[in-house]
């Protein structure tokens, strides 16, 4: 390795450079990150590489301190790296690690589709479910669901129509379901069904009924929330539920429920009656066959989780 000293005194006096510029490059050129790099490079570097690499160097400390300082470097979440190109040093941008962290954060998020439903569902986790005797059953059969369902995702695999009342966390559940299966890679949609059903009348008008149900009717893994809270017409129940169930059941894609509702209840009190006081048991009992096959019923019990 060259003298530094020396190569400093060359380099200052050719370049005119004042001694507020030696004192910057001095420190600079004994930076420990700079050192050790250097050194466990050297095989690689120029015999001229501080000279030659002097305004890397510099860029590479100053850009770093700024980070570190917490203040931003010109490309915002990206730091410095000393790499060698061309046996001389170059500085690389590469993303913090709060930046990954944040980009990871963000992929997952596209994994998990959510249509009108509450926004602290982002941070449900399994792991922070309480496992008490109440929700055993519920979250080792989600557990076993994922299981399953990772191991072979083209095959069929019922889910689950969670049951129970208002504020158990049947919601929280579905919304840790999905984003386990998101940090594992699988893509599922939530829908909040009874907005769903008001954005689809809504898109009558606009003619874009087909293209909202489709999505929701492909969705590679569906979870309905809240079905039976509102009371539903005969063109949600048979145009829109059941038009997507009959998609599923046939292309056998994973769809689970929540209901305040029992099965026995959602057919008897819920789907047999339309809100023109209609009462049509077959109709509700042909949806509540191709519910069945998609899933089956846990009844979730408990105190009511929501902040009173
Ligand atoms: P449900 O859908 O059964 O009406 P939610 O899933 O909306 O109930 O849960 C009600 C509230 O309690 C929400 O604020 C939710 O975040 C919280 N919650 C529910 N279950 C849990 C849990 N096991 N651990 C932590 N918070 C929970
Ligand atoms: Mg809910």
């Amino acid at each position: 390795m060259e003298d530094i000293s020396k190569t400093m005194q060359e380099m200052m006096s050719k370049r005119h450079l004042n001694r507020n510029y030696r004192q910057l490059m001095d420190q600079a050129f004994a930076d420990p990150e700079v050192t050790a790099f250097i050194q466990a490079n050297q095989a690689d570097l120029a015999e001229d590489v501080l000279a030659r690499s002097a305004s890397k160097i510099y860029e590479f400390v100053t850009e770093r301190d700024k980070v570190r300082q917490g203040g931003q470097t010109f490309a915002t979440g990206y730091e410095p790296r000393l790499i060698v190109a061309n046996h001389l040093l170059d500085v690389a941008y590469v993303p913090t690690a709060a930046t990954m962290e944040k980009q990871a954060q963000q992929q997952l998020q596209r994994r998990v589709r959510a249509i009108a439903m509450p926004k602290d569902i982002r941070n449900a986790e399994l792991d922070n479910f309480d496992n008490d005797n109440d929700r055993m059953e519920a979250l080792m059969a989600a557990t076993e669901f994922i299981d399953n369902y990772e191991n072979s995702p083209h095959h069929r695999h019922q889910a689950l129509y969670l049951s129970g009342s208002f504020g158990v966390g049947k919601t929280y559940l579905l919304a840790a379901v999905a984003n386990q299966l998101a940090a594992d890679g699988f893509s599922s949609t939530l829908v909040h069904f009874p907005s769903f059903a008001v954005e689809m009348k809504n898109a009558i008008a606009k003619n874009g009924v087909g293209d909202k149900l489709d999505a929701i009717k492909k969705a590679p893994i569906l979870m309905i929330d809240d079905i039976g809270a509102d009371a539903m017409s005969a063109w949600v129940r048979d145009d829109v539920l059941g038009v997507i169930l009959e998609y599923r059941m046939q292309e056998e894609l994973p769809t689970f429920f929540s209901s305040n509702f029992s099965m026995a209840q959602l057919e008897n009190e819920h789907l047999r009656i339309s809100t023109r006081g209609d009462d049509e048991p077959l109709k509700a009992q042909r949806l509540m066959q191709r519910i069945r096959f998609l899933a089956r019923e846990i009844v979730m019990v408990g105190v009511n989780r929501r902040p009173q």
